[in-house]
Parts: C-alpha cells; structure tokens; sequence
C-alpha cells in the first residue's frame, strides 16, 4: 500500500532569521535523509493548493487569518516574541494547511493508505485568534475538520511532540468527535497540559492529556502510550488517525528535556499503524510539528516513514 508525503518547496521560504530553531534548515536535513532510502522514489506527491480562507477558518477567526495575510505584505515580524514572520509565511502557512487536505484526499480517495505532511511552519500551537509558539495555522486541526466533511465523523489526534498542543486542545476541548491525546513534558512551554484537563461539555473525557517528567525515558514513555493512549483508541474507535509528530522529545533536542531514543518513534508509529489498520482501514496521516537537532530529527522523521511506507 502506499505512502503519500507533502514537502513543498515555499516551506523553505517561510524565514525566521539565522539564529532561530525553527528554520529551513530543518527540512534541508530531512530531505537529505530522505532522499537516500530505497522508497523515497515510490513515494505518492499529490499536488498541492494552498488551504483557502474557509478552509483555515473552520479553526481560525477569519480576521487573525485576513490580518495575517496583511501583515506580511509590510515584510518581516512576530507573532508572538517566538514566532517570526517573514513575506511568504503567510502562503508557506496556506500551503502547510493545504498539504495536510491534500494528503487527506489522498488517502481517502484510496491513492495511498496513509501519509506525512513534512512542513513548516508547524501548527499546533496555534490557536483560533493568534499564532504562537512557531506556529501560524493550526494545520493538524485544520485537517480533523476537513476529515469529517469528507464523511468520516470520529478523528483521533495523537500529539507526541514534546510540547502540549494547546492549540488543538482548545480547538476540541468541548467536541467529543476529535479525541485529543497529548503526551508531553511537564511542566513546561506553553504551560497547558494538566492532566486534570479532561474536555468540558460534550467535549469531556474527549481530551487526555499525559505529561511527563524531564527526564523521562524510553520505557516509562512507552509504559504510558500503552496504558493510556493505546486503550482510549480502543474505546473511542476512530474513523482517522491524525498525529502532530513532533521529534522534539528526542534525547538529543536542545529545546526538549525528554530522553527517547530513535526507535522510540518507530515504535510509537508501528503502534498506531496497528491501530490505523483495525479501526481506519488504515487511513492515517502525520504532521511534523518539532524537532530542533538537525541530525535526530532526520533519522526520527525516516524511523517514522519507513514504519508507514512498511507492508
Ligand atoms: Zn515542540
């Protein structure tokens, strides 16, 4: 079955000046991997349109998205003290969403089983009314909504990067159609991610969040994914698996205060393939969120690949 990637070249225009983790750079590095393993020529390249104004506002107010799109008109900024903008971010940020719908028709067309939108800027910390944290549109959240007017009503996201996805949490917190997973460090950027925040409304027992000690490793990690990430799937039983795979939990991120190893993402991706595969069909689609150490990035976003493009 196949795999269908998203990785577009204006991602490299998206500019956060020299001395910024978040930077092309990235994907300089993980391209390189890429490109030198036996599948990366079998790989499905949908084309891809940027996500329209209505599309992204099924998350966003409509005005933070149009103010955002003025803004870079004027050249360079920030968001936020950590989320510089330069004048394409504003259709890197289109075209990072629209990767993620692309890649759903994709798979629910039957083209591929599953996917991997490598893109920046990431998104989920991104919140209705303002970007943060890197991020500009929530473009995993952005996907859930265009996964359920497709037809298929129950969306799981798993979010392993090691930062809390407030941004998709507070999208969901009072559906109970999009089950929220986070696993993350805790205490740490961007503060949300108790564990007591379980969903409010309609939305409750919808929401877990998993956090994590500095310092926590392999075993207890996947102890936790087991336990907890693994049984909520088999009670929620989704039609679609979404992940926000950040790679910023690994041993080596100098922003992260995790310790997995490599393999540690093969494992997590073998995982809810398997899940994928009894619930979905295998429909399942992946984000690259973050992920700071140039080299461990690349090799977790390959363990990842190879993982969804294996038989
Ligand atoms: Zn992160």
């Amino acid at each position: 079955m196949a795999t269908a990637i998203a990785l577009e070249d204006i991602f490299w225009e998206h500019e956060t000046g020299a001395y910024h983790p978040e930077t092309s750079r990235r994907l300089t590095a993980i391209s390189e991997k890429l490109e030198k393993t036996s599948y990366f020529s079998n790989l499905i390249r949908p084309k891809v349109s940027p996500a329209s104004i209505e599309q992204i506002a099924t998350i966003h107010a409509k005005e933070y998205v149009l103010k955002f799109k003025e803004l870079v008109k004027m050249g360079s900024g920030h968001l936020d003290p950590d989320t510089p903008y330069s004048e394409k971010s504003f259709d890197a940020a289109s075209i990072a969403a629209g990767s993620g719908i692309s890649l759903v028709d994709s798979i629910i067309s039957g083209e591929s089983q599953n996917g991997l939108a490598i893109v920046r800027p990431p998104g989920h910390h991104a919140e209705k009314n303002h970007g943060m944290g890197f991020c500009m549109f929530n473009n995993i959240a952005i996907a859930a909504r265009y996964v359920q007017s497709k037809g298929f009503p129950k969306v799981l996201i798993v979010d392993w990067d090691v930062h809390h996805g407030n941004g998709t949490e507070s999208a969901f917190y009072e559906d109970d159609t999009v089950y929220f997973v986070s696993l993350h460090q805790y205490p740490f950027y961007p503060g949300s991610g108790n564990v007591n925040d379980k969903g409010s409304g309609k939305g409750l027992n919808y929401n877990l969040n998993v956090p994590m000690q500095s310092g926590t490793g392999d075993d207890l990690y996947l102890e936790k994914f087991k336990n907890q990430v693994l049984k909520e799937i088999d009670k929620f039983v989704p039609d679609f698996i979404l992940i926000s795979a950040g790679f910023d939990a690994h041993a080596n991120d100098p922003l992260g205060g995790l310790e997995l190893s490599t393999l540690m993402y093969e494992k997590m991706s073998n995982l809810l393939k398997q899940k994928a595969k009894e619930y979905c069909n295998g429909r399942l689609l992946s984000f690259l969120e973050g992920g700071y150490d140039l080299k461990a990035l690349a090799d977790s976003v390959e363990a990842h690949l190879s993982v969804l493009v294996s038989e």
